[in-house]
């Protein structure tokens, strides 16, 4: 009997949850717990951190997991080198299910960093009006380039004020679209975005914005990852379950 743990967090988690769902393979689906009101699912779910590699490889075994799929944030390293390292440990097959990631286009004009810090490094220089388009826990970092004002946008209203000088918030979760992230940038006089190379289809509004506006973009690289078979189609996960999983990874 074949038992799915599914890693997810992400909307390509919660389109896969639904394909097993209409299959009737049994999984359960994991969040890292951090909303407070994740939307509903047609699996099981659970909630919280498994406890780093060896909490993971325990809930493995002790759920008789058949088939460990990632279907994290491409941005999430931790999870997902901890589910290489369990699966391998256990024997568990695991597969990741990812988004490609996004590539420029003609009227791009894109400037790739490797991480965070790397961002905040080339951020040094005369005051801009840059649109920080990352999660609550990055902006702070940008506190040592205090010379911009920044537009933040966030889902909830932050506990903590954040702690750029200059900063503008708006609380919105989307869905978003090309028009309105131009008019929030017109709005706002944004010559600068900043944001990760989360690929997927949900958040390149701002990109496109970014590219009617002739504003450029600085883009942070994704996280390298240890090497693990990947897919960017549900379809093929069902696929691999049914047929293609090997012992180990
Ligand atoms: P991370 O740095 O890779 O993970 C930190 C810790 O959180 C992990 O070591 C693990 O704790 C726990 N964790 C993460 N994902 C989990 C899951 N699906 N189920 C159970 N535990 C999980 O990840 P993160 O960047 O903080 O992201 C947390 C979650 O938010 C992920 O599930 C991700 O898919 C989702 N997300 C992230 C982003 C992003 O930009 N990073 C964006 C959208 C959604 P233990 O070591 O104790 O097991």
């Amino acid at each position: 009997m074949p038992h799915i743990l599914l890693l997810g967090g992400t909307t390509e988690a919660s389109a896969l949850a639904r394909l097993l769902a209409a299959r009737g393979i049994p999984a359960t689906l994991s969040f890292a717990g951090r909303t407070a009101h994740p939307k509903p699912q047609p699996i099981p779910t659970r909630s919280g951190g498994f406890g780093g590699v060896d909490g993971l490889a325990d809930w493995l075994v002790a759920h008789h997991v058949t088939h460990l799929v990632d279907a994290t944030h491409p941005f999430a390293a931790r999870i997902s080198a901890n589910a290489v390292h369990a699966a391998a440990r256990t024997a568990t097959p695991l597969i990741a299910l990812t988004r490609p990631p996004w590539t420029p286009a003609a009227g791009d004009d894109w400037r790739t960093v490797p991480d965070r810090d790397a961002a905040v490094a080339v951020l040094a220089g005369p005051p801009r009006r840059v649109m920080l388009a990352l999660g609550r826990m990055h902006v702070d970092a940008f506190a040592a380039q205090p010379q911009h004002d920044y537009l933040l946008r966030f889902v909830d209203p932050p506990a903590q004020p954040p702690r750029l000088p200059r900063h503008h918030i708006v609380i919105d979760r989307g869905p978003f679209d090309a028009a309105g992230d131009r008019r929030l940038m017109d709005r706002h006089g944004i010559d600068l975005l900043v944001c990760k190379n989360a690929g997927g289809s949900g958040a390149d509004a701002k990109l496109a914005a970014a590219r009617a506006r002739g504003c450029p973009v600085l883009l942070i690289d994704r996280p390298v990852l240890p090497i693990r078979p990947e897919t960017h189609d549900p379809q093929a996960v069902l696929d691999w379950i049914d047929h293609g999983a090997h012992r180990g990874v």
